[in-house]
């Protein structure tokens, strides 16, 4: 069981460049996993109340997926996380959304 700590839920990352496969949960740096790993297997300890006092402000940002397409990552008052791509569809997670989250953390 992989352990997780951070302030937005964690999503399975497969690099096609490296070959590898990370764990990304907004803030927490990148953890590789084994091939095959799935959210089953990582166990997720939400951080987001310690970041109460610093509410996220609702946001929109322009994303140029990895095919030079462009998609839009937005989030709103509750902090909530959306992408107008394929796989946010399916997952509810995708690359870009988790690429604008990590950027928008270290600005906390
Ligand atoms: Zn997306």
């Amino acid at each position: 069981m992989i352990q997780v700590k951070s302030i937005l839920p964690p999503a399975i990352f497969r690099s096609h460049a490296s070959n590898k496969t990370f764990v990304v949960a907004g803030n927490h740096p990148w953890i590789e996993v084994p091939e095959g790993t799935t959210l089953a297997d990582v166990q997720w300890t939400d951080e987001g109340e310690k970041y109460q006092k610093n509410k996220p402000k609702p946001g929109k940002w322009d994303v140029e997926g990895s095919t030079g397409k462009r998609y839009t990552v937005k989030r709103d008052e509750s902090g909530i996380w959306s992408c107008n791509c394929v796989g946010f569809g399916f997952r509810s997670q995708c690359k870009h959304l988790a690429q604008i989250a990590e950027k928008e953390s270290k600005k906390i």
